[in-house]
């Protein structure tokens, strides 16, 4: 039996590329419509209901779990489909969509990501939050781009330190050029609708959490903000990609940006940008 010596930041991360690579080489397979549209008929301890592609990307994911518990780390899977899985610690927590923008894939729009973070603190599986995150990666497997970050280590697209301006574009009225939504229902939208007005020159509704904090992250939006409650397996990685990108996050309450749990239920709206004052402006763009 291998020695349980826990796993570097680098070592989780070349992991989580791997189960990326294993989940977008199945889905590129996966070609007809009736194929990619197809439900399992249960619905994930996530809410959502699942899709085989959605099972079958966990199924994967697991695989490298299972092998990294096998060389000897040791950790709790918080999973959107699975939910919690015990792999022998409670001080390590691995927080995971299978397939973040799940409509996307189905769909056969581009932009749908594996998400995967990693918290260590004691008892982070019970009582951890965004705060405890350490590295996470975010894989885009639309144009295949692999965001990375380390906790006080730096922020990576495709190994490449992450460059991006410390302020927001804004037009000459003002506003915010470019802010990704997500939750974007209509009635979701139509609630935003003033604040929206108020803050925005246009929008982008990617449909993925996971990657519109990224785009915040390269500087590719100046802000994103989900309209309604999101769940930490949505955010976990992305929200320290942008920290780590010189950016800010919160969930909700910009007194206590990042205390936010990591489980399967919905909390406060993620919303994200490039500064300070940016933040204070896309957190108005929530309802929920
Ligand atoms: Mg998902």
């Amino acid at each position: 039996m291998a020695s349980s010596v826990q796993p570097a930041p680098e070592t989780w991360i070349a992991a989580f590329n791997r189960a990326a690579d294993r989940v977008r080489d199945r889905l590129s397979e996966v070609t007809a419509d009736a194929d990619r549209l197809a439900e399992t008929g249960t619905t994930g301890e996530g809410g959502d209901r699942t899709l085989v592609i959605d099972a079958e990307a966990e199924d994967l994911i697991f695989a490298e779990l299972d092998a990294l518990h096998e060389q000897g780390a040791r950790f709790t899977a918080l999973s959107e489909e699975r939910g919690t899985v015990d792999y022998g610690s409670p001080d390590v927590l691995l927080v995971i969509d299978p397939i973040d923008g799940s409509m996307n894939a189905k769909r056969g729009m581009p932009h749908h990501a594996v998400s995967i973070a990693v918290a260590e603190g004691p008892a982070v599986a019970t009582t951890g939050t965004m705060a405890d995150v350490v590295c996470g990666l975010v894989a885009d497997l639309g144009p295949d781009e692999r965001w990375t970050a380390i906790r006080g280590a730096g922020a990576w697209l495709d190994g490449a330190p992450i460059v991006a301006a410390a302020e927001e574009r804004l037009t000459s009225a003002g506003k915010l050029e470019l802010v990704a939504i997500e939750s974007a229902h209509p009635a979701h939208v139509m609630a935003s609708g003033e604040a929206l007005l108020e803050h925005v020159h246009r929008l982008r509704a990617v449909g993925a959490i996971a990657i519109s904090l990224c785009a915040v992250a390269g500087g590719r939006c100046d802000g994103m903000a989900s309209l309604w409650r999101c769940r930490a397996v949505d955010a976990a990685a992305g929200q320290l990609i942008v920290r780590e990108s010189g950016g800010h996050v919160a969930f909700g309450d910009l007194d206590a940006p990042l205390d936010s749990p990591l489980d399967l239920v919905a909390h406060g709206p993620v919303v994200a940008a490039r500064s300070a004052a940016g933040l204070a402006r896309v957190a108005q763009l929530p309802h929920g």
